[in-house]
């Protein structure tokens, strides 16, 4: 028994110790992943953020590129073309590099009018035709005059390069001066910026090309960009209109340098979007160690009640051997006792052969338990259902412990029912065991108690045998248990009497494969009531 105790305290102190195993990492993993979750929180806010920012970049860097390359390939006339070969060459070429987004094509030549002869394309006509006296007209003389300058001192220039003029935001020109080979600037070839074709096409089809690259997965409407002008007006605006503030903005360069571009997103901001990853991570976090908890202590569970069944057993092994020995030795005494011819005395005789039987029913009563048990661990337990009397069987169990109690000063009382009750398919023999095993309880747990009363009653549909002892009781805690394999009370009035602790599981299985049930009602010192109901009605009572 120490030897038990032992093993199992040092089996729960390894449960003990798996429990902490598992808790500690787990709630310092989820202490930490809090810190990191709540790290990641304000980094993602500030990612997205410069998302919107490197998103804005690239449009604007994707507008000075277009500027640049048009320009580059629209305005990069050979110089020969103003000095030896004629300006229609120039409308020639002009009409075979057609540029997007230019409104108007121009040109000054100083190479016949020292102030510049100032011609522009017509794409109707593929011609050159002097412009009229237009804001436009005005702009590219003001842009050209410094050029004009340079060309009438005929100093050669090193630094030619592309220029943008600004000043009238209704007419931005970019043009470079042509220098011939000796470096002498010979004229001027530029054009003028059309911003309606900016905003109508270049700007919706750059703000949908750059979105997927840094918003992968992000709807159309789901980034609103806006470009307003230096007062603020809005001139354009991509996805839907949403008047929130601006996350990031940024400034186009090359042209339209006066704008600014700006982005935020729809529905949620960088700060919103961040929270609802790092809630969406926690509650993952949190479902993921509930569940580990939940199987652990699933699993903790199923291990403690091996431990307990463990435990069990080896009280239940050391119980049936007590059992066993006591009567096995008692018998061998008489028995010698008898052979050797020294007692004479007819009622010492007869004594002696009655406890010998006793004790010999006894232990085949047990025997048969334990038998039957193992019949139903394995599942080769089966019940032969036959037409009978329960009157005559609960009878018979009473009487049996009328004879067997006699000379202990024990009463058992019968209280059979009212009426007669039918007959019904039973097992015979694993009913009275079942009563037996009740009535047997009710004697060993009598305590200083000597009366048993045991009533066969119809309760509506059912039949119920009640076995009533006044003896040590059953505490509350444990009524649940006692019907459990190996289960034996072991507080309270910690009983001497011994067992196997199988005796009301069998009675619960029997009672179970005839359809009915089994209860207790005990008060701890007061006595129990054990009620077995049986269904009357035949056809359920037949389950095997
Ligand atoms: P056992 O062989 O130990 O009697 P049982 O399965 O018949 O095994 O009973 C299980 C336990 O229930 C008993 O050990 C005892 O503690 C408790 N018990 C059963 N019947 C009674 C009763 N009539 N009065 C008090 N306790 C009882």
């Amino acid at each position: 028994m120490e030897e038990t105790a032992k093993g199992t305290g040092t089996s729960r102190r390894k449960l003990g110790i798996a429990l902490a195993a598992v808790f500690v990492p787990l709630v310092a993993l989820l202490v930490v992943q809090f810190f990191w979750l709540s790290r990641l929180e304000r980094m993602s806010a500030l990612a997205h953020e410069a998302a919107l920012g490197n998103y804005l970049d690239a449009v604007a860097e994707s507008s000075e590129r277009y500027w640049k390359d048009a320009a580059e390939r629209a305005l990069d006339l050979p110089s020969r073309m103003f000095t030896d070969q004629g300006l229609e060459q120039v409308a020639t070429f002009w009409s075979e590099r057609r540029v997007e987004g230019a409104r108007r094509m121009f040109l000054a030549d100083f190479t016949r009018v020292r102030t510049g002869n100032f011609l522009v394309f017509a794409p109707e006509s593929g011609a050159l035709e002097t412009p009229p006296a237009s804001d436009e007209s005005l702009a590219m003389i003001l842009a050209v005059t410094p050029w004009m300058m340079v060309s009438a001192n005929g100093t050669p220039v090193t630094n030619a390069g592309m220029t943008v003029d600004e000043r009238n935001p209704e007419v931005r020109l970019i043009f470079r001066p042509i220098l011939d080979e000796r470096l002498r600037v010979v004229g001027v070839a530029g054009l003028v910026v059309d911003p309606t074709w900016f905003v109508k096409v270049f700007l919706p089809k750059a703000a949908r090309k750059y979105a997927p690259e840094y918003f992968p997965g992000i709807g159309p409407k789901d980034l609103v960009v806006t470009v307003r002008d230096d007062r603020g007006a809005i001139l354009f605006r991509h996805g839907a209109d949403d008047d929130a503030k601006d996350v990031a903005t940024s400034k186009f360069s090359m042209v339209f340098q006066d704008w600014t571009v700006g982005v935020h997103a729809r529905r949620a901001t960088s700060a919103q979007m961040a929270r609802t990853g790092f809630l969406i991570n926690v509650a993952l976090s949190l479902i993921l160690a509930g569940a580990m908890t939940a199987g652990l202590f699933l699993a903790l569970g199923a291990a403690g009640r091996a431990v307990r069944l463990s435990e069990m057993k080896s009280d239940f092994v050391s119980n049936v051997s007590h059992e066993l020995r006591t009567p096995v030795a008692s018998i061998r005494v008489f028995a010698e006792l008898l052979k050797s011819g020294r007692v004479t005395d007819e009622a010492k005789i007869r004594e002696y052969g009655t406890y010998i039987e006793t004790e010999s029913r006894r232990l085949s009563r047990l025997i048969d338990n334990i038998l039957d048990f193992s019949r139903i661990e394995s599942g080769r337990k089966t019940y032969r259902f036959s037409p009978g009397r329960l009157e005559e069987l609960v009878e018979a169990v009473v009487e049996t412990f009328r004879v067997r109690l006699r000379g202990e000063g024990f009463e058992v009382r019968y209280e059979g029912p009212e009426r007669e009750l039918p007959e019904m398919q039973l097992d015979g023999d694993a009913i009275g065991q079942a009563v037996h095993n009740l009535l047997d309880n009710a004697v060993k747990y009598s305590g200083d108690a000597r009366t048993i009363e045991v009533r066969l009653r119809r309760r509506f549909d059912d039949a119920w045998i009640e076995v009533q002892d006044h003896g040590i009781g059953i505490p509350r805690e444990e009524q649940r248990h006692v019907f459990d394999r190996f289960h034996r009370v072991g507080t309270g009035l910690v009983h001497d009497v011994k067992g196997s602790g199988l005796g009301l599981s069998i009675t619960r299985h029997v009672v179970e494969a005839h359809g009915g049930s089994v209860h207790v009602d005990s008060e701890p010192g007061g006595g129990s009531t054990f009620t077995i109901r049986l269904p009357l009605e035949p056809e359920r009572t037949r389950k095997e």
